[in-house]
C-alpha cells in the first residue's frame, strides 16, 4: 500500500526539518529553497505531491507532526 502526501509549498518557510528527518523523501528545491518531493517519490511529476510506502508512513507522519507551518498532509 501507498499514501499520499502533499506539501503546502506556498505555506512552506524552507527550514529544512522534513528534509532533515527523511533525506530520501525530502528536498529542498534549489531555486526557492522550499521543501519538495525528491523525484522517485512524486506523484504525476507534481513536485508538492507524492506517494509513499507504509514503511516510510510513520517517519511522514512525525515529519508533519514536526513542520513548524502545518505545511506537510498525509492522506
Ligand atoms: Fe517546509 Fe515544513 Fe519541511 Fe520546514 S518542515 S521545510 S516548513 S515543509
Amino acid at each position: 500500500m501507498v499514501s499520499k502526501v502533499r506539501i503546502d509549498r506556498d505555506g512552506c518557510i524552507g527550514c529544512g526539518a522534513c528534509v532533515a528527518l527523511i533525506p530520501d523523501l525530502f528536498e529542498l528545491n534549489a531555486n526557492d529553497g522550499k521543501a519538495q518531493i525528491v523525484e522517485k517519490y512524486r506523484s504525476e511529476n507534481d513536485p508538492s505531491s507524492g506517494l509513499v510506502p507504509d514503511n516510510m508512513l510513520d517517519d511522514v507522519k512525525s515529519a508533519a507532526e514536526g513542520c513548524p507551518v502545518s505545511a506537510i498532509k498525509v492522506e
